[in-house]
């Protein structure tokens, strides 16, 4: 091993294995009220942001994620208007939005100042397009407390947070998927980061059940992002309107046609429907979820 410094991901310590990246130059690191945070130049991956040991974002993979967690819900949705993202402070997915000329407002809830400062210098291919957009309004809160309190309202949800532990561990809560219900539109979907089910099958498992109790139809979908390792990535899927995820790729191709067809280097309408044929042992974790937790009308 070169005299490099190696900086190891954690995040599955307790499973019992690691994946390092050689450091070519350390941009930001710092301890802030909330989270360990340490963003740098990788020979492969080009810039990486982790947050205390977990890998959140690279350059050269942001895209599969970013795409998946925005054009999937939007798209399916047909009509957003008002969308929320809580997390995101490097802004990838508000750059995504804010592709879609139909959505009238984003708001962006993220809980660290700090990660929005330092990707305002780091991560400019996302921010500058987004703080110059007018449609954008960047909140520095924790989320749980935004959705619980909120008169808006939203038509799509993007939960774009860290692991279930610190301070991403409310955004995992009965009570924010709650408070998320009480604050979307009617036929409105939410989407979540909800981990790798190769490693983290119990994060999908609770989150399905949670989400059960409160929407008609609590899913998720697939995405393989080389960065979080483990293979399928899951992304969370809540809406009360249970044909949402059965729309044809003709129609998310006539949709995504008048949305102006911006470019994208990972989704497309087939990529989309695909994302929800699961593989067996993932469709059998929530067909499982779903069948322990009868649902119960929200409030
Ligand atoms: N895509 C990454 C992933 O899947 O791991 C997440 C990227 S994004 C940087 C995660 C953001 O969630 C972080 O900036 C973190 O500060 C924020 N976050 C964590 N807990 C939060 C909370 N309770 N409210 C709002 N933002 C929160």
């Amino acid at each position: 091993m070169s005299d490099k410094r190696w900086l190891p991901e954690t995040l599955f310590d307790d499973l019992g294995f690691r994946m390092t990246f050689a450091v070519d130059k350390v941009l930001y690191e710092q301890q802030t009220e909330h989270q360990h945070v340490v963003l740098f130049e990788q020979k492969h991956f080009g810039k990486m942001l982790m947050l205390d040991g977990a890998t959140q974002v690279t350059t050269r993979d942001e895209f599969i994620y970013h795409e998946m967690m925005t054009h999937v819900p939007i798209l399916a949705h047909g009509s957003a208007k008002s969308v929320l993202i809580v997390g995101g402070g490097d802004c990838g997915i508000a750059e995504e939005v804010l592709k879609h000329k139909s959505v009238r407002r984003l708001t962006q809830v993220e809980i660290d100042a700090a990660v929005v400062e330092f990707s305002r210098g780091h991560f400019p291919e996302f921010t500058t397009p987004v703080f110059k957009d007018k449609r954008f309004e960047s909140v520095i809160a924790d989320g749980m407390k935004y959705v619980a309190k909120t008169d808006r309202r939203f038509d799509v949800i993007i939960v774009d947070s860290t692991d279930p532990h610190g301070p991403g561990k409310v955004l995992f809560s009965q009570k924010f998927y709650a408070a998320c219900g009480r604050c979307m539109t009617a036929g409105a979907v939410m989407v979540t980061q909800n981990g790798v089910p190769m490693f983290q099958s119990g994060e999908l498992t609770s989150a399905v059940v949670k989400r059960r109790k409160l929407f008609a139809d609590s899913y998720c979908y697939i995405a393989a992002s080389p960065t979080y390792i483990g293979g399928h990535m899951a992304m969370g899927w809540a809406t009360d309107d249970t044909r949402m995820r059965q729309i044809s790729v003709k129609t998310i191709a006539e949709r995504y046609r008048k949305a102006g067809r911006f470019p994208t280097k990972y989704w497309t309408p087939e990529v989309h429907v695909a994302a929800f044929a699961l593989p067996r042992f993932i469709a059998e974790n929530v067909a499982k979820a779903n069948r322990r937790q009868p649902r119960v009308r929200r409030a």
